[in-house]
């Protein structure tokens, strides 16, 4: 295949704008699947990074792609979500990945026809939500439910839950378009699906996919134990012989139970969250059928079960298969890898081929299984999936690898097959699909792909790598021994740090298991729509670095520090790993030990904070002034009462609406507080997200004085984030320190909902019917976990009609604020749009929130993006019903974000740049050692500074630090012309902008220097 050239990158550039990558690092992450090769086969397959990764949007893009690509003999591999792991994502021949994210929507649903047709990248558990809405869902789907595509499972071809019912994938799809090699597009249907169907798209990119539905029905689940495998063979026998009604039927092995057993459970700040079941060491069947069959499987089951020495397990056992059916990847955590090996045979032979596992097989194998009641031929088959816990950091692991050939060598002498082809088993293409189809689909293929040119080197195409297995499978006897002594331990055991990650996050590095369950959710992806935003990205990344393939720079350092602390990953994660609270583990690695550069406005919040305590750089002196006036006697600032109210910077600053309603309703609730006063700080999340945990256990230690000065048992909060430091940070943070730490945090919704149950507390009816929806802030509710207090608010005001959104409670997105915003508003934007667009399509007109960050983030997106929605604070439109006026934060938002806008686009190397060139008489005047005129007189030189250029680098970051301070004056008049801020804000400028630029320029002076040396040199040469 021929590579790309210049030409070929612009063509592409024009084609796919942002959305075709050329970025090394980038293109990496798009370079592998969920399997990691073994060291021995790695050279094998060569590199596995594509040239360029590219991101249609619709067919007609695949159709000028494919043209292209044809033209100029180009490579194209097609990429759904990548939790396959044969190889068939691999540009194995370099080219273009073709990654079809942006291509996910549902295109019509048809609940007469039982139809729903999609365009190929979707997910299914979104097409799934989506079938909810018309009380329709998924006849099957496959265990990687919250990650892959539809697109992807035809192309790999698949069984999945509902297969018991419903079959092979392949037999549930009505039709699929096609775009072939030389851009046509062709519709597949029938026994010509079959072109498509399992060919991994080496006949044809898939453009549009329709499947079949059903409607939704409750269902009912049972989990029964078997003791070996020959009685579980004999129980499906008997329910299939017996038709009983069954939807899905799946299976774990005794390994993969005590396994579970000893697998780590969610964790949530610190503690695990939910109840372990434990399992028994049994073949743990579980059974889900319609509700509406339930007794003729009740009636069925005591005989069934004497029969097959079975037991019916408890209905929590039940239960938690179920709910955690998509978490067979737990088990990943006791390793930290897993080699997979993946068979179908047919149910005669269940109990044989486990009982040959076990026998040749020393190392733990633990397995999963599907029936497919109606299987290839006719008969009933077993989908095996098989794992062995291993270590593929070490050179063991090739051994062990060897194990799944041994495993598959079973299987094939049991009638079964390798599950699927991709790149490792093209070699067992006329085995896993039959000679006959092999024969057709090579027909095709040559017919409509004769430059081989979509994804070369797959399925039935078996190059050196498949030589490779078959010789390996024929050796197989010989390497076993090897596989079978190799001692692996087995637990969640991090053991030591590598290179400068802690040893915790090591561990979780190698344990994720790539499945992308965490991609499309984290809104830091979707806000890009690049792998290396999500926490898989960022997984993998750790990995290539702590292998010595990558080092930190300051776009990666940012790539960490960006994210959100939505928490909406560690609620998605398949193998239960702490994802934010690692990335917050290494934003003080980053920031607080290794000194790195944050994002600069945080450094001008940490400037503001240490003077006057505050992020909105206001006087301290004004920090009050947004209490009201008459409850300065009941609840006077600074004296003493049981509970104190914790107002936070923004309600004091910027949207005084917030505090001023909070105060008014606990006081109409009756509650005993006072606030902190002027001496009130910052509750330091700022300071904690970015990296600089110096300030923040300050400003904490500050804080925590004064509630105990205050006499205070309890925090009150407005503000999630305040209410997460005094929840969770600040006890973990004290026990860290030895502070005494007697404080409870709760929220003043909580309180509410509490008078409100107790009927001590209600609202006068409003005016005006509104219908209204309520955003679950990230800190608040998943972090939190609190969800209802806020709903059971806004349900007690009379005339209020409370919609939900798409997405609520712990799957609730998030709104993009802090992190987003100050690093790139335009994305924040992008993000918020999504919340808004749900907030409006669920039908409110407003949206309501108690969170000041998240409303600033609303109100700037909404403004932004023109969406038609009015934002509002829950306290404010809750207290408003008493008669009381508060005013409207709006025009404050809009003043304040300004100023911060402006700041994040100077502080920049390019805002830094800019500046400069303002000044260039001053600066170069300020120049020490007599360089000023020096530099002039070189200006009047033809060539001179042209030559002086690659000293440059090397003189600036000596010379700008003695510069600087002398230009300052002049600097801050030009910081005063280009931004409009409000007085207190000028007057402290040159106190903060010198310590702004302290801490910022020896990171940033490296990306500075080129951009202004063309600028001076044309400076002193009289050109500009
Ligand atoms: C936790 C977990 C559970 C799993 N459970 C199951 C299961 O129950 N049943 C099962 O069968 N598999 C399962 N798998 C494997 C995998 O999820 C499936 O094969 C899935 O269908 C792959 O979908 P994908 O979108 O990730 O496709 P990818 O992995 O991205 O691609 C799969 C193949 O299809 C090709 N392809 C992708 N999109 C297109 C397109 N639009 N046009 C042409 N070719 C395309 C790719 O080149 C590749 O060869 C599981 C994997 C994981 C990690
Ligand atoms: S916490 Fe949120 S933003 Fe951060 S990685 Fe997880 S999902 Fe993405
Ligand atoms: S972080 Fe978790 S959810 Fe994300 S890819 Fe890794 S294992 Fe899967």
């Amino acid at each position: 295949m021929a590579a790309l050239q210049a030409a070929g990158k612009r063509y592409l550039e024009s084609l796919f704008g942002t959305r075709v990558s050329f970025d090394r690092r980038e293109r990496k992450l798009y370079g592998h699947d969920t399997a990691e090769i073994p060291s021995l086969i790695k050279p094998i397959v060569g590199s596995t990074v594509p040239e360029a990764v590219v991101q249609p949007t619709s067919e007609e893009e695949l159709v000028a792609l494919v043209r292209w690509a044809q033209e100029n003999r180009v490579a194209l591999t097609p990429r759904g979500r990548a939790t396959s792991g044969y190889g068939g994502v691999l540009p194995v021949q370099g080219g273009l990945v073709v990654d079809f994210y942006h291509l996910g929507k549902v295109l019509e649903i048809d609940s007469k026809a039982l139809t729903a047709k999609v365009q190929p990248g979707i997910c299914w558990e979104k097409l799934d939500r989506e079938l909810a809405e018309q009380d329709l869902t998924l006849q099957l789907y496959p265990s990687s439910y919250p990650a892959s595509t539809v697109g992807g499972w035809l192309a790999q071809g698949g069984a999945g839950f509902g297969s018991y019912e419903s079959g092979w994938f392949r037999d549930n799809v009505v039709s699929a378009r096609g775009v072939l090699a030389d851009g046509t597009v062709r519709e597949f249907t029938g026994s010509d699906l079959d072109f498509l169907s399992e060919a991994e798209g080496t006949t044809g990119l898939i453009s549009e996919v329709t499947v079949k539905v059903m409607p939704k029905e409750q269902l009912g689940v049972i989990s029964i134990g078997c003791p070996d495998a020959y009685d579980l063979q004999r129980l499906v026998e008997r329910i299939v012989k017996d038709g009983l009604p069954i939807w899905s039927l799946s299976f774990i092995s005794p390994r993969m139970a005590e396994m579970k057993n000893l697998a780590p459970l969610r964790q949530h700040v610190g503690h695990p969250v939910g109840e372990r079941v434990l399992l028994p060491a049994s073949y743990v069947t579980t059974l889900a059928f319609r509700v509406k069959d339930r007794q003729r499987i009740d009636d069925a089951f005591p005989d069934l079960i004497k029969t097959c020495q079975a037991v019916l397990l408890s209905d929590q056992i039940a239960h938690h298969e179920w709910d955690d059916r998509f978490k067979i990847m737990v088990v990943k955590r006791l390793g930290p890898s897993l080699v997979p090996a993946e068979v179908v045979i047919p149910l005669s032979s269940l109990g044989d081929m486990m009982a040959q596992v076990e026998q040749k097989v020393s190392q733990p194998v633990v397995k999963e299984g599907l029936v497919i009641r109606e299987g290839a031929g006719g008969v009933p088959e077993v989908a095996i999936l098989g794992f062995i816990p291993c270590d593929q950091r070490k050179f063991s692991y090739n051994f062990i690898f060897a194990l799944s050939l041994t495993i598959m060598k079973i299987a094939e002498k049991n009638g079964g097959r390798p599950y699927a082809t991709g790149l490792y088993f093209a070699g067992k293409a006329g085995r896993i699909l039959g000679r006959e189809r092999l024969g057709r689909l090579k027909a095709f293929k040559t017919q409509v792909d004769p430059s081989n040119i979509l994804n070369p080197g797959k399925v039935m195409q078996g190059g050196l790598m498949s030589s490779v297995l078959s010789l390996a499978a024929v050796i197989e006897p010989l390497i076993r021994p090897l596989g079978n002594l190799v001692s692996s331990k087995i637990g969640d055991q991090p053991t030591q740090p590598v290179r400068d990650i802690p040893a915790d996050v090591a561990w979780y590095a190698y344990t994720c298991s790539q499945c992308g369950y965490c991609v499309e959710e984290c809104d830091q992806f979707y806000g890009r729509g690049w792998e290396s935003q999500s926490p898989r990205g960022k997984w993998y990344w750790l990995r290539e670095y702590m292998a010595g393939r990558e080092k930190w720079d300051q776009k990666m350092v940012d790539t960490f520090l960006v994210c959100t602390t939505c928490e909406m990953c560690d609620t998605r994660c398949s193998t239960n790993l702490p994802i934010e609270p690692s990335w917050m583990k290494l934003r003080g690695l980053l920031i607080n030990e290794e000194q790195r550069m944050t994002f600069p406005p945080f450094e001008m919040m940490a400037a503001a904070l240490k003077t006057e305590g505050n992020i909105w750089a206001g006087y301290r002196k004004d920090r009050m002034d947004w209490y009201p006036e008459d409850l300065k006697a009941a609840h006077p600032p600074g004296g003493k009462a049981k509970n104190v109210y914790f107002a936070g910077c923004t309600a004091s600053y910027v949207e005084q609406d917030i505090g001023q309603a909070s105060v008014r309703l606990l006081d109409k609730a009756g509650v005993d507080f006072v606030p902190l006063g002027n001496e009130e700080n910052c509750c330091g999340t700022p300071m904690l997200v970015a990296g600089r945990w110096d300030l923040f256990a300050e400003i904490m230690k500050r804080n925590i004085g004064l509630v105990k000065r205050a006499g205070a048992e309890t925090v009150i909060t407005s503000c999630p984030a305040c209410d997460l430091m005094w929840r969770q940070y600040y006890p973990e943070w004290a026990k860290k320190l030895d502070i005494d730490y007697p404080i409870k945090a709760k929220h003043y919704s909580e309180i509410l909902a509490e008078q409100i149950k107790a009927k001590k507390f209600s609202f006068p009816e409003r005016e005006k019917p509104v219908t209204v929806t309520w955003h679950d802030s990230c800190h608040i509710g998943r972090a939190s976990g609190i969800f209802e207090p806020p709903r059971e608010v806004i349900q007690a005001i009379p005339n209020v009609k409370l919609v939900e959104m798409n997405h609520n409670r712990e799957q609730a997105y998030c709104c993009a604020s802090v992190l987003t915003l100050l690093k790139e508003p335009a994305v924040a934007a992008d993000i918020g749009k999504v919340k808004l667009d749900e907030a409006v399509a669920a039908g409110a007109e407003k949206i309501l929130s108690l969170c000041p960050c998240c409303q600033v983030q609303l109100r700037v997106t909404a403004d932004k993006k023109g969406v038609p929605i009015e934002v509002q604070d829950l306290a404010h439109f809750a207290a408003a019903t008493f008669g009381y006026t508060f005013p409207d934060p709006n025009p404050e938002v809009r003043k304040q974000w300004a100023v911060f806008d402006a700041l994040i686009k100077l502080l920049t190397p390019q805002g830094f740049a800019d500046l400069m060139g303002t000044m260039w008489p001053e600066l170069i005047d300020a120049m020490p050692y007599g360089m000023g005129p020096m530099m002039r007189g070189l200006g009047k030189v033809p060539g001179a500074l042209n030559l002086m250029m690659p000293l440059f680098p090397v003189l600036f970051p000596r010379l700008l630090p003695l510069v600087l301070p002398k230009v300052m004056t002049t600097m801050l008049s030009r910081v005063g012309e280009q931004i409009e801020m409000p007085e207190y804000m000028s007057e402290q400028m040159p106190d903060l902008m010198p310590k702004v630029m302290d801490r910022l320029m020896p990171h940033m002076i490296g990306d500075v220097v080129p951009l202004i040396t063309q600028p001076m040199i044309h400076y002193l040469q009289g050109k500009s």
